[in-house]
């Protein structure tokens, strides 16, 4: 009964509560109804989870007793708070949930089963309404989440360069990471592995990679499916005075699609366009075969640092791209449809806005259009149900 208060209280961010003894065990356990059903599981998969935290804040404090505290995991927020001496309460929540805004309820909860543990009959299972956090607060905490789930800037993603050899790969990679040109060509033997994080200031994010230079020789074929298991985005290169090398892309594509991430995010480059009087392969037909492959297309020059930055750019901006349609359905289009009055702040729109604006300078095929569009809608959407703060 009290818990069914609590409960409510808190909201839809809840999962669970419960409370569990100083060793870690749990006493009681109270669930919303979707996790009911397997309760015993449940426990299960909490339990020993609690036991190290609870342990490790106890430590923390010289006296035994700490209080409240916090730990968040990927799935969940934990608010763990001392119920009497012998409990501890631990409420679970989704990782959206604000944790200032439960703290005061917390509190009430744990001092109400601390007293019902002593013994100390009855008490009224009411939790008094307080006075809420404005709403500004909570979007904010899920705006936050939105954010940083998008752009998880921790993770680091594959990115692998294959195409015949000399066409450019290993100059690219030290262009991209380094900065400099080499003239001097030395064959890539086996593979070359650099790591270098792409940053967008206007988003305050970045994506880490760690980049796969694979030798584009014959004698290496039978590592290429190898190299390029999982990997989360590939660029194809040719070179532009070579024709050999970009009848070749198609092969190389077939390699990397076969073995790669299911989402892998591809660019097909023509590089060298430096040397513009050597050209064996033209704009409109690099266009032509990626349109085909259904991928994206750039010229680079490494030599002339030309649009060499831009393709890792390019390659970062989709995977956040990506990120942002896996969370979009649990985040912005639940609060559009939710509420009928949006609460976001000017940087925040900010935020989203160049980030949807970027994506468009990047567009080029009709179908990145038809995704772009999608995004802009949310934006509207959010434009007019908003409420300046
Ligand atoms: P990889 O085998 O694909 O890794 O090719 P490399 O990066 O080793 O480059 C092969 C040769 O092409 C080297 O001599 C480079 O200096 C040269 N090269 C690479 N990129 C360019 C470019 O954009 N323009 C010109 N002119 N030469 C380039
Ligand atoms: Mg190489």
């Amino acid at each position: 009964m009290l818990f069914k208060w609590y409960k409510q209280e808190v909201g839809e961010l809840f999962v669970s509560v419960l409370v569990v003894g100083r060793d870690g065990l749990v006493v009681d356990i109270f669930t919303r109804n979707t996790e009911k059903i397997d309760e015993k599981k449940f426990v299960g998969a909490f339990s020993s989870l609690v036991e190290v935290v609870l342990k490790k804040l106890t430590l923390d404090f010289d006296l035994g007793t700490f209080g409240a505290g916090t730990f968040d995991t990927d799935k969940y927020r934990f608010i763990f708070c001392e119920s009497g001496s012998d409990h501890v309460l631990v409420t679970i929540l989704e990782p959206r949930a604000l944790v200032d805004e439960v703290f005061p309820y917390t509190y009430i909860a744990a001092d109400k089963v601390a007293r019902i543990m002593d013994g100390e009959l009855p008490v009224s299972p009411v939790i008094p309404k307080l006075k809420r956090e404005t709403e500004i607060e909570k979007i904010k905490r899920k705006l936050d989440y939105y954010q940083k789930t998008t752009h998880s800037p921790d993770y680091v993603y594959k990115l692998s360069l294959i195409g015949d050899g000399a066409v450019g790969k290993t100059s690219m990679v030290h262009r991209y990471v380094h900065g400099v040109f080499k003239a001097d060509y030395k064959a890539t033997i086996g593979t070359f592995i650099s790591k270098k994080e792409c940053n967008f200031d206007e988003l305050d994010t970045s994506v880490k990679f760690i980049i796969w230079d694979l030798a584009g020789q014959e004698q290496f074929q039978r590592l290429w499916p190898d190299y390029l298991t999982d990997t989360r985005t590939g660029i194809l290169v040719f070179d532009v005075t070579n024709k050999e090398s970009f009848k070749n892309v198609k092969k190389w594509h077939e390699i990397i699609t076969k073995v790669a991430d299911p989402n892998v995010i591809l660019i097909l480059v023509g590089n060298k366009v430096d040397l513009s009087d050597s050209r064996e392969v033209s704009t409109e037909e690099g266009i032509e075969l990626a349109k085909e492959l259904e991928i994206y297309y750039m010229e680079t020059s490494v030599k002339s640092n030309e649009n060499i930055d831009d393709v890792f750019e390019w390659i970062a901006l989709q995977i956040i791209n990506q990120n942002v349609e896996k969370v979009r359905d649990s985040t912005v289009e639940k609060y559009i449809n939710d509420s009928s009055k949006f609460t976001i702040n000017q940087a925040q729109l900010k935020i989203l806005e160049n980030y949807f604006t970027k994506q468009l300078d990047y567009v080029i095929s009709k179908a990145d259009t038809k995704k772009i569009v999608k995004f802009l809608d949310i934006i509207k959407a959010v434009e007019k149900n908003k409420v300046i703060t």
